[in-house]
C-alpha cells in the first residue's frame, strides 16, 4: 500500500512540505485529538473561493445566479464523496476502532470532509496557487459535465424567465387547501397563466414545494403545447 505522501504525489499531484499537515488532514476525530477537523473548516473556505474562481473563468456568459449553482452542485456533499472515492481516500484515513468497525471509511460524510481537509493542508502548505492547482485537476470532469443552467433552476424560476422572455404577465399562485395536523400539514396550490390558459396544481408538505409542483406541471403543459404546436 501507498504511504500518505505517495498516495498524496500520486493522485493529488502534490508533495507536501510538511507531513504532519498531511497526516492531520488523513486523521478522524475518533483516532486522534490532531485531527482533521480544523483544517476541514479552512478547507472548505479555499474550495468555494477557488471554484468561484474556477467557474468564474470557464462561464464567461453565466450569470451570479448560475454560477452560484454551479458552484453548489460541484461543492455538494455527494459530490465530494464521489471525488474522494476515486482518489482512493479512504484507504488512507486513519480511524479510531469503533468508526473502523462501523466502516466509517466509506462514509460519505467522513469522505467529503477529509477531501476539504486535504484542500486545507495543501493551501497551508503550499498556498493559494498549489491548493487551486489541485483543485482544478480533481474537478476538471466535473467542471466540464456540469448540468445545463435551467435545469438547477426551480421550476418557478424556469417559468418566470420563460414567461418575461415571451413578454407575458406573471403567474398567478393560490393557496388552494391546507389539512393536517400542524406539525404534518399538507399544502394544496394553484399556478395559473391566464395568458396561455394554462393551470397547474402541487401538492407538498410546505407552500413552497406545492407551488414549485404547480409550476413545473404548467412548464410541462407548455412544453407540450409547443410540441403540438410545431407538428
Ligand atoms: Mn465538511
Amino acid at each position: 500500500m501507498l504511504t500518505a505522501a505517495e498516495w498524496a504525489e500520486a493522485r493529488l499531484g502534490y508533495v507536501f512540505r510538511d507531513p504532519a499537515l498531511l497526516d492531520a488532514a488523513l486523521t478522524h476525530r475518533s483516532a486522534s485529538k490532531r485531527n482533521y477537523e480544523r483544517l476541514e473548516f479552512l478547507g472548505d473556505s479555499v474550495l468555494n473561493f477557488t471554484t468561484a474562481e474556477l467557474l468564474y473563468g470557464a462561464y464567461p456568459e453565466a450569470d451570479e445566479g448560475d454560477l452560484s449553482r454551479y458552484r453548489a452542485t460541484l461543492v455538494s456533499g455527494n459530490s465530494l464523496a464521489a471525488v474522494a472515492a476515486a482518489l482512493g481516500l479512504g484507504d488512507q484515513l486513519r480511524l479510531g476502532s469503533g468508526e473502523l468497525k462501523t466502516g466509517g471509511f466509506r462514509r460519505g460524510s467522513i469522505l467529503a470532509d477529509a477531501l476539504e481537509a486535504l484542500f486545507g493542508a495543501v493551501f497551508l502548505d503550499g498556498g493559494i496557487a498549489a491548493a487551486r492547482e489541485v483543485i482544478a485537476k480533481l474537478f476538471a470532469g466535473r467542471l466540464g459535465q456540469l448540468p445545463g443552467a435551467q435545469e438547477l433552476k426551480d421550476p418557478k424560476t424556469r417559468l418566470q424567465e420563460h414567461l418575461q422572455a415571451r413578454g407575458l404577465p406573471l403567474p398567478v399562485y393560490a393557496l388552494e387547501e391546507v389539512s393536517g395536523e400542524p406539525h404534518d400539514q399538507r399544502f394544496v396550490a394553484s399556478c395559473e397563466v391566464a395568458a396561455l390558459d394554462a393551470r397547474g396544481r402541487g401538492e407538498g408538505s410546505s407552500r413552497r414545494r406545492a407551488e414549485q409542483e404547480a409550476a413545473q406541471q404548467v412548464l410541462e403543459r407548455m412544453a407540450a403545447d409547443e410540441v403540438t404546436a410545431h407538428d
